[in-house]
């Protein structure tokens, strides 16, 4: 579906259907009204997480069913934290509700017969998960009337951000580290966000972001918005178990940086059952970690309730998050949940997104190249039953970060002519290469 009808509670000053109550801090007691601008406690430094009423929220699923509702971020709208809804209908009516695609190619690959791609690689506009993110950060800033966002960004959220803030008439800055796939950067520059590269990695620069948004009052849309960020984040878990007819998956898996994701998948999934949409108790949640940058997953598997930062050196930029600020609720999450946590070295990373795109035609970035990874080596662990329904999700585009692919070998130019293209065609189909010598090391 490409164009929405207008809701009926669409129009300036009106409510959305949000049964978003408040805010209240993730470790202790600390609550906040809704429209509050903390975003960490003041107490204990954690982040701030969104309360709703579920009855409310309830109710308004069974008046308004989920054939009638738009397919964007907004299909959920109760449990999201958006509550005006000129600000609503300005941002992200096309992003959300990506595939849900049956891998059996894949499948057959690692011995899973039920095995699921959501392909969020395919997201609008910026094709990555951030765009669910993003939605939120960008809404809520118009709701308080802002003109201007930030972000701090390994490449995904700033393109998100670039884009989306476009589209909302907004002027977007991003700030990135100095590791970073260079098309991404060279892409928000090209949807107009002005682009700063700070020395540093992502940790440094995150921490300094910080400070620019406390000392400029400016906001950023995943630090001083990261409340309602996150919240967009739950929307991939609700889209998954629709798309299953409610029957929430035996397992999902998904790579993991600074836990966003991993760890509001679980919360999504949570309230879907308090809503008594569907059972979703028994639904592992697995997350996938570079080898050069693990800190959640190596606490996963120690069992430790806190991360020790590490400083990330992976060719995965997209996760290069050595000092993840959810990793203390994404390894609460996928304990209570049974599941566990893996990583892959880069070659195995990469092998990852090559297997990814030979059986299923989906080219994916580093990240998503992780999650294949780790869900083949979780298949093999015998982690993962035959059977079992398994959903994992791959977050990004490979079109973004074909620069930094491995060089592979440049095709030969040969003669326009039948004969010489009959050959040739004989020689790959005999497994030949055919290399031009002065382009063996270029990218592609
Ligand atoms: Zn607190």
């Amino acid at each position: 579906m490409s164009t929405q009808t207008a809701h009926p509670t669409q129009g300036a000053g009106q409510r959305t259907r949000s049964c978003a109550t408040g805010l209240v801090c993730h470790r202790c007691e600390n609550s906040y009204p809704l429209e509050s601008t903390v975003f960490a406690c003041p107490d204990c430094g954690k982040g701030l997480d969104i309360v709703y009423d579920y009855e409310l929220a309830a109710s308004h699923f069974r008046d308004v069913p989920a054939s009638e509702r738009p397919q964007n971020i907004w299909h959920f709208e109760e449990l999201l934290p958006i509550v005006d809804a000129s600000a609503q209908a300005r941002v992200g009516r096309h992003s959300g509700c990506t595939p849900l695609i049956r891998a059996d190619r894949l499948g057959a690959e690692l011995g899973l017969s039920n095995l699921y791609i959501k392909d969020d690689s395919s997201n609008r506009p910026s094709l990555s998960y951030k765009d669910r993110v993003v939605s939120m950060s960008v809404a809520r800033l118009l709701e308080r009337g802002g003109t201007e966002i930030g972000c701090v960004s390994t490449g995904n959220v700033g393109t998100a951000v670039a884009s989306l803030a476009a589209k909302a008439g907004v002027d977007a800055y991003v700030f990135y580290p100095n590791a970073l796939e260079d098309t991404k950067a060279r892409a928000c520059m090209a949807l107009g966000a002005k682009v700063c590269q700070v020395e540093g990695n992502y940790d440094e620069a995150n921490k300094r972001c910080r400070e620019v948004a406390e000392s400029t009052g400016m906001d950023f849309a995943n630090i001083t918005l990261r409340p309602f960020y996150a919240e967009g984040a739950k929307t991939a878990a609700f889209e998954i178990v629709e798309q299953l007819d409610w029957q929430a998956p035996d397992h999902i898996i998904t790579a993991a940086a600074g836990g966003t994701l991993s760890s509001r998948l679980h919360k999504g999934l949570v309230e879907l059952q308090l809503l008594g949409l569907s059972e979703t108790d028994a639904t592992r949640i697995h997350i996938a970690q570079p080898s050069g940058c693990n800190p959640i997953a190596t606490a996963i598997i120690a069992e430790e309730a806190e991360i020790r930062a590490v400083t990330p050196e992976t060719a995965a930029h997209s996760l290069a998050i050595g000092n993840p600020g959810d990793g203390y609720l994404v390894i609460d999450a996928v304990l209570k949940r049974g599941g566990t946590g893996g990583f892959a070295s880069d070659p195995e990373i990469f092998a990852g997104i090559d297997l990814l795109a030979a059986t299923e035609g989906l080219l994916t970035e580093p990240a998503g190249g992780t999650t294949v990874a780790v869900l083949e080596k979780l298949a093999a662990a015998g982690r993962l039953a035959p059977d079992d329904t398994v959903v994992a999700i791959i977050t990004g585009n490979g079109l973004k970060t074909l620069d930094d692919h491995p060089p592979k070998q440049w095709p030969a130019k040969i003669d326009c002519e039948l004969d010489a293209m009959l050959s040739a065609l004989s020689d790959l189909k005999s497994g030949g290469t055919l290399v031009e010598s002065a382009r063996e090391q270029l990218h592609f």
